[in-house]
């Protein structure tokens, strides 16, 4: 009998990414530093999970039916990942996103074919807040609303995906798993996954300055959010669903100085990553300074470098924002 391949639309390739040695970390820790290449999904990022598992979730119960819109509010990536494998699906997507967010980021989506709406930043408790805008937005219209902070399909792609990936892609020899928080959702679900396999595994949080997580799981309260940092897509000042009813092993909050002295460092080995990325590795290397040598330890590299080019890679920008670009990757180990 002859066989024919399969061949499957884009929202059937999420996820399946390769895990990445990053050469001279592991080195220096004497640990195994692994980095789960999620810029390699289609959307380019880690986001593109959490949208498949939100539309996967939402198809079979019957919330999202066949040609329905999706609305969401997001600062970027999720909403390109909403809008590549919502369109994938048949489903065309209406994007929320504050205003202050990099017009490069704007254009990404309108050129993948999202209708974009832009809205004065408000906080959270503001009802002009642009999650709220999009809540609205989905009631007025007919919409679904995607919800990615308290709809907990988020999580529960990580813990479909994500970590069942880093358990086989380790063959289960994983000690640890580092990873920043916009919704909590690769945290939560991942850690929550590797725990089940294995509750020796530890959970690690990585937190910019200005956000309240690392208080959170520290401290037990959110009153600590002092400072601030250029990391897009993460620093979160409250308690999401997503994030609920989870304790981590340790937590770091880590400067933007050390992320970016490593994503510059990382150029050397080929990747070009963003900041939430160097935070990510920021907390592993912490926690293998802490507890190494001879650890495996698994953390996320969320998306590419190439859209915070005129930032984090351009000369001007970080002079003008006082960074150093020459200080020896050693440093990041104190
Ligand atoms: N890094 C980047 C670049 C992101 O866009 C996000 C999500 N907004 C994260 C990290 C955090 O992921 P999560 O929402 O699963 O906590």
């Amino acid at each position: 009998m002859s066989s024919h391949p399969v061949y499957q639309s884009l929202d059937h390739h999420v996820g399946g990414t390769p895990l990445i040695r990053l050469k001279r970390l592991s080195e220096l820790t004497g640990c195994e530093i692994l980095g789960k290449a999620e810029f390699m999904n289609p959307g380019g990022s880690v986001k593109d999970r959490a949208a498949w598992g939100i539309i996967t979730r939402a198809e079979e119960q019957g919330l999202l039916l066949p040609g329905q819109t999706i609305v969401e509010g997001t600062a970027g990536n999720t909403g390109i990942g909403l809008t590549v494998i919502g369109r994938a699906r048949g489903h065309d997507t209406v994007i929320v996103i504050p205003e202050t967010q990099a017009p490069e980021k704007i254009r990404i989506l309108e050129t993948l074919g999202a209708d974009v709406i832009t809205v004065p930043a408000k906080p959270y408790t503001d009802p002009g807040n642009y999650n709220h805008i999009a809540s609205d937005l989905a009631e007025k219209n007919g919409w679904f609303w995607a919800n990615q902070f308290d709809n907990t399909a988020n999580r529960e792609a990580h813990f479909r995906t994500t970590g069942p990936e880093i358990w086989r892609q380790t063959a289960g020899t994983v000690n640890a798993f580092a990873a920043s928080v916009g919704t909590g959702g690769t945290l939560v679900g991942t850690s929550q996954f590797l725990k089940s396999k294995n509750s020796n595994i530890a959970s690690i949080c990585a937190d910019p300055y200005g956000a309240a997580i690392w208080s959170w799981f520290t401290h037990g309260h959110l009153d600590e959010d002092d400072g601030d940092s250029f990391a897009e897509g993460i620093g979160q000042g409250r308690i999401t669903k997503n994030l609920e009813g989870f304790q981590t092993d340790a937590a770091y909050r880590i400067a933007d100085q050390t992320a970016l002295t490593i994503i510059h460092h990382l150029l050397h080995e080929g990747l070009c990553l963003g900041l939430s990325s160097g935070i990510n590795i920021a907390a592993a290397v912490r926690y293998a300074m802490e507890h190494g040598p001879g650890l495996t330890i698994v953390t996320i590299l969320c998306d590419s470098g190439l859209k915070y080019e005129s930032k984090i890679y351009n000369q001007e920008w970080l002079f003008d924002n006082e960074f150093d670009t020459d200080l020896p990757l050693e440093s990041v180990l104190g």
